[in-house]
């Protein structure tokens, strides 16, 4: 999306606050659910904002074509779409230049967690439908894909977790909604393995100083890290809630 940059609208009021009431350095509401999905391997539905995504693995499995198998590990295979009732206008179905970008990174961004060398000669599908968007949806894909390949078994080295920051009326916010995302003047997603301690995600749309720049990067880490905790609540309370409290 393209940057207005320096809209009219009053996109941070007098108070601080922003167009839903958050303060600059506020996430909005984030639930995780996982394994939800019964024929997928793994499965997680996120909700971030008025985001709603869910995430769905198959594999690893056996690959076709064949020849698109590797000798020495598994093949990771992403799709990102928006379903076409997710935006206020329908989208359409077939895949944008956008979406195939977003599945790209969200490949990179989870690659380095997977153990993909234990399973040589085969592949792991991780398919991301947006059911309702509201900005920041590559971030909550990748977080709600990240859980679904936990669910799923696959070995991996750590989560990944994602949240964007960004620049919104000369100010540096955390989490751009929609409206700030395409009112405002930058949007930085990042995604972290956060006890690895690594980024595997980083884009930036927009431009920032290099002030605004370490502030909205260490913000967007910190967001990664609130999302990270609550990747984690929901695999323990699916994998280790006490006995008679498991909902499947
Ligand atoms: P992200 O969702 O990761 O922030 P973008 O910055 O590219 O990705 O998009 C920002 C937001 O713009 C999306 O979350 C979505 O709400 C909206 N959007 C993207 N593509 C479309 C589209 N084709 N029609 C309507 N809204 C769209």
């Amino acid at each position: 999306m393209g940057k207005a940059g320096g809209d009219s609208r009053a996109l941070i009021n007098e108070q601080g606050l922003r167009i839903d009431g958050r303060k600059l350095d506020e996430l909005r509401p984030i639930k995780i659910e996982v394994g939800i999905l019964k024929n997928a391997d793994g499965s997680a539905y996120i909700e971030f904002g008025k985001n709603k995504i869910m995430a769905a693995v198959y594999g690893p499995k056996e690959v076709h074509p064949k020849h698109s198998a590797l000798p020495d590990k598994s093949v990771l295979r992403c799709r990102y779409h928006m379903s076409p009732f997710s935006t206020e206008e329908r989208k359409n179905p077939a895949p944008s230049r956008r979406e195939i970008e977003i599945s790209k990174v969200m490949r990179e961004a989870l690659e380095p967690a997977l153990m993909l060398q234990d399973y040589p000669r085969t592949a792991i599908d991780v398919f991301v439908e947006v059911l309702q968007s509201d900005g920041g949806s590559r971030c909550a894909g990748i977080s709600a894909a990240a859980v679904a390949l936990a669910d799923a078994g696959v070995n991996m080295r750590d989560l990944v977790a994602a949240c964007a920051a960004g620049k919104v009326a000369e100010q540096v916010v955390l989490d751009v909604d929609d409206t700030e995302d395409k009112e405002g003047q930058a949007d930085l997603p990042i995604a972290i393995m956060p006890n690895v301690n690594q980024v595997t995600l980083l884009q930036l749309d927009g431009q920032l100083t290099d002030e605004e720049f370490g502030k909205a990067f260490n913000w967007a880490i910190e967001g990664a890290r609130k999302v990270y905790q609550l990747q984690r609540q929901a695999l323990i309370g699916r994998y280790f809630a006490p006995e008679g409290n498991e909902n499947s």
